[in-house]
């Protein structure tokens, strides 16, 4: 890879992401590791990765960069990536690195880099490590005394049998719950259809072999992509559908009548039960998160605390804070007495355990929550001029609640708000825009848009 000022970022979001042999080839890959193992200076590493057609490529280029910087490598397999973050700390482990590209396309692989308390590291860690890979500053070990590779071989069994021990199973049992699972050729075609019918549930699957073609349906559990759970849900007389995304960090569910709730409403869910439960916790969320996740903390003696949109976020604070529950409307829950990352497969145990305790359907649950609906937009905006333009619509605001924690988040009443965010990746601002009907979250979006459009206009 040349050193342009383009390159001198590898990390996004989640990790270092890319299309096969593009932007990702494996000479890449065994520098980035050789940068990774040297960060970690020879550390135990454990490494795993997910079923797509490139990983085994890059699983042994980034094995082969971690043993010549001296790591001992733990080689878990292919597995989900919460998988990998609660090996990291059951195995003692000081780092790990997980081959996927979560829900991207299949062309797309990446690496995640693991911390030893199971988060992805933090930003400050990524940039030491673009520093060792730009400057080539590897720490290569002589013949000697290169890492060795161990196999192991139990990890999803001891990944399983820490979400069993969060929930009540003889419980579930007794619910006889009918379930589908569709892990969209995924990682949680390896873990969640087992640990279902180990609980007690009468099990269906689709799409719930691994590819890496994935035939099923794209590796993003939208509500588009999937329409034909939906349908089996309903054919086979389900209470229960779940949709994972490639990885299997997040879940998305269907009810009985085979209707599919975008993430906000399980979180809704599961944070209204864990508070009654648990009444006083805090709940960590995105400032992107439904007006709901407040108010169902209003009404449960809960405290929400606002974060960055992103998942490093909510993990991170919600260990600085010792909460226990944290979640995001794209399906993301976090459970910290599981772990503190987001988990498709507990927050799917997570639900058939309140099921089973509360005797009701899944869509009399989703009955239960306040009602919001949510628009989102973008706004095209150079990337120099988006701090411009947000100081201008800050200082436009006046006698408003506003939230600085990600963008702008302004109230403009008790029951509706609009968030704009600058986007990290393209040269728009994203917008969402919230009210208690569909026609009041239009209208305040177009309202929001036309005023930042103009700003943008003004400061060309
Ligand atoms: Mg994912």
């Amino acid at each position: 890879m040349k050193k342009t000022n383009l390159q001198k970022r590898l990390f996004g979001t989640n990790g270092v992401r890319g299309v096969t042999n593009q932007e990702l080839s494996p000479e890449f890959i065994l520098k980035l590791s050789y940068s990774i193992g040297s960060f970690f200076n020879g550390g135990k590493i454990i490494i795993a990765y997910d079923g797509r057609l490139s990983s085994p490529m890059f699983f042994n280029a980034a094995t082969s960069g971690l043993i010549g910087t001296g790591c001992e490598v733990n080689d878990a397999g292919m597995m989900p990536t919460p998988a990998l973050q609660y090996l990291i700390r059951e195995w003692q482990m000081d780092a790990g690195l997980m081959i996927t590209a979560s829900h991207n396309p299949p062309e797309y692989n990446g690496v995640k880099v693991v911390d030893k308390d199971g988060i992805e590291i933090p930003r400050s860690k990524e940039e030491k490590i673009e520093e060792i890979f730009f400057e080539e500053d590897y720490c290569l070990f002589e013949w000697d005394k290169l890492g060795k590779k161990i196999a192991r071989f139990n990890g999803i069994d001891e990944y399983k049998e820490g979400i069993k021990s969060h929930v009540d199973y003889e419980r579930i049992k007794l619910a006889k719950l009918k379930v589908v699972v569709d892990p969209g050729n995924g990682m949680g075609s390896l873990i969640t259809p087992y640990l279902l019918r180990e609980l007690g549930c009468e099990v269906y699957t689709i799409n719930s072999n691994v590819d890496g073609n994935f035939p099923g349906r794209p590796p993003e559990p939208t509500l588009k992509n999937i329409q034909q759970l939906c349908k089996v849900v309903k054919a086979c007389n389900a209470s229960l559908g779940i949709a994972l995304d490639g990885d299997a960090d997040r879940a998305i569910f269907v009810d009985e009548v085979g209707i599919a709730h975008w993430g906000d409403k399980s979180f809704g869910i599961i944070e209204k039960n864990f508070l009654s439960n648990n009444p006083g916790e805090k709940i960590v969320t995105p400032v992107s998160s439904s007006k709901m996740i407040e108010e169902i903390a209003d009404e449960n003696d809960g405290k929400i605390v606002w974060t960055k949109v992103g998942s490093i976020n909510v993990s991170r604070k919600m260990q600085e804070i010792k909460a226990n529950l944290g979640g995001e409307e794209n399906g993301g829950i976090f459970y910290r007495p599981h772990q503190p990352v987001r988990d498709g497969t507990m927050a799917t145990a997570l639900i058939v355990n309140l099921m089973s305790y509360k005797k009701q359907k899944f869509s009399e649950l989703i009955k239960s929550l306040p009602c919001y609906y949510t628009i989102k937009d973008k706004i095209p905006c150079p990337e120099i001029l988006k701090e411009k333009a947000l100081e201008i619509l800050v200082s436009k605001i006046k006698g408003q609640r506003i939230e600085l924690i990600d963008g702008l988040k302004i109230w403009t009443s008790n029951e509706s708000w609009v968030l704009i965010r600058p986007s990290g990746t393209e040269p728009i601002f994203r917008i969402f825009a919230e009210a208690n009907d569909e026609k009041n979250a239009l209208e305040l979006a177009k309202k929001y848009k036309t005023i930042i459009n103009q700003i943008v206009k003004e400061i060309k």
